[in-house]
């Protein structure tokens, strides 16, 4: 039997014994009272357990001394003790203590096997706080953690954990930038006979204040998706990923994420977007088989400006929008670039008439309106799944009130949610300590 499992056993069959053994009245005013004491009981008795645990894992005899990574030799001074903040509160424990002879470096081996960081947040720590502090803001973040866990921990150390998840997602974009890039790996990928059957992306802008004014973000996502019971579609497995950075950087991180779900070798790789030039650059360069679709939505857009400015009653308005998304639906882009034509007002200047501009927009993009047949290969034209994405990645948390990012600050807490939002908190390694 394992140690934990034991422990619970032996408690277990201790709690009756000692209920019969009080003398006194175990009375209580209300269940609230008794759900509160026992979670501050359980509290304490983690904290303590933890710490048994801990020092259990110290070597029992110390040796005299142990090698210094400089060469010298530390010797055993004693046991000294340590503190680490858990999701059990603080614990205070004791281990083994070393002093080298030459370099006067202090030494824990068992902080360093358990990599515990004297006075530090642990692990789960780390990832329970930042998840708080990506969520709102780190004081309202910090108050929720004690209200939930009973551990208290500052704001600041809220802010730290957060960026600190951000931080690990940049190390991780980092690997995987290098990664893709190496022609082997390239030639390796391609070489896999398992290829994706049909693998969508898509990439958006949205802005965020900062403190030097508002920027533009950039967002991106991969997914597949699946038939729901009505037939329609829904996204599985979205994987976000965002930056602060011109579109020409930006398209090394879309590469790099892309690489990693094989989409430069999927059988059908779809990029489904809003018109922005500076996407279908990106697709191209690095996708140039993709098939590249306009979002249902956005191509719509351009109508109701044109319409508004040329029907003077609601009733005219919506018919014509009507029966122009009825070409547009049905692939029929000359029909919508006369119907558009004919309000086109020759002595406005062509950025103030919608209508000018629903011309230029529906005859660039024309190649990605072909929806009859997409419809006919039940392709997902709608790019819902990446808007919502941009906002919560960026937006919610980025706009709370008082909240003034750094650009580093609302970069990493970006990426972080990111992460979050992609299902992957968990699998995001801890910073690797090069010191
Ligand atoms: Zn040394």
């Amino acid at each position: 039997m394992d140690f934990i499992t034991y422990l619970k056993e032996a408690l277990k069959n201790e709690v009756p014994k000692a209920m019969a053994a009080y003398r006194g009245e175990a009375t209580a005013a209300s269940l609230s009272e008794m759900e509160v004491e026992i979670k501050q009981m359980t509290h304490e008795l983690g904290n303590e357990v933890l710490k048994q645990w801990l020092e259990a894992q110290d070597e029992k005899y110390p040796a005299d001394d142990r090698v210094c990574d400089c060469g010298g030799r530390a010797g055993y001074v004693r046991r000294k003790e340590g503190m680490t903040i858990t999701l059990e509160g603080r614990v205070y424990y004791r281990r083994a203590y070393y002093v080298c002879e030459e370099c006067r470096a202090g030494h824990y081996p068992l902080d360093q096997q358990l990599a515990i960081e004297a006075g530090e947040m642990s692990q789960e720590v780390i990832k329970q706080a930042g998840l708080l502090g990506i969520q709102d803001a780190f004081g309202t973040s910090s108050q929720i953690l004690a209200e939930l866990t009973l551990l208290e921990l500052s704001p600041n150390s809220i802010r730290k954990a957060s960026l600190e998840m951000g931080e690990r997602v940049v190390q991780k974009e980092k690997q995987l930038k290098e990664h893709s890039q190496q022609l082997d790996n390239q030639l390796e990928q391609r070489r896999i006979e398992e290829k994706p059957a049909r693998l969508y992306g898509s990439m958006d802008g949205f802005m965020a204040h900062f403190r030097d004014g508002w920027r533009e973000m950039k967002a991106g996502a991969w997914w597949t998706t699946s038939q729901r019971k009505d037939g329609t579609l829904k996204a599985d497995g979205v994987q976000y990923y965002v930056d602060l950075l011109p579109a020409e950087d930006f398209s090394e991180l879309v590469w790099a994420t892309g690489f990693e779900k094989q989409a430069a070798q999927a059988q059908e790789l779809i990029f489904v977007a809003d018109g922005a030039r500076w996407i279908w650059d990106i697709v191209s360069q690095h996708f140039p088989q993709a098939i590249q679709i306009v979002d249902w939505y956005h191509a719509c857009q351009y109508l109701s400006p044109v319409a508004q400015l040329a029907y003077s009653d609601v009733a005219h308005s919506e018919k014509w929008i009507e029966a122009v998304k009825n070409y547009l639906w049905e692939g029929d882009l000359d029909a919508v670039i006369d119907a558009c034509s004919e309000h086109v007002r020759s002595h406005l200047k062509s950025e103030d008439d919608p209508a000018q501009q629903a011309v230029t927009y529906y005859t660039n993009n024309r190649q990605r309106m072909d929806y009859p047949t997409y419809r006919a290969r039940d392709y997902m034209i709608g790019s819902g799944t990446i808007e919502s994405a941009c906002k919560q990645i960026g937006l919610e948390r980025l706009k709370i009130a008082g909240a003034r990012w750094s650009t580093l600050g609302g970069r990493l807490i970006a990426k972080a949610r990111a992460a979050f939002l992609s299902g992957q908190w968990h699998q995001l390694q801890p910073l690797l300590n090069i010191a």
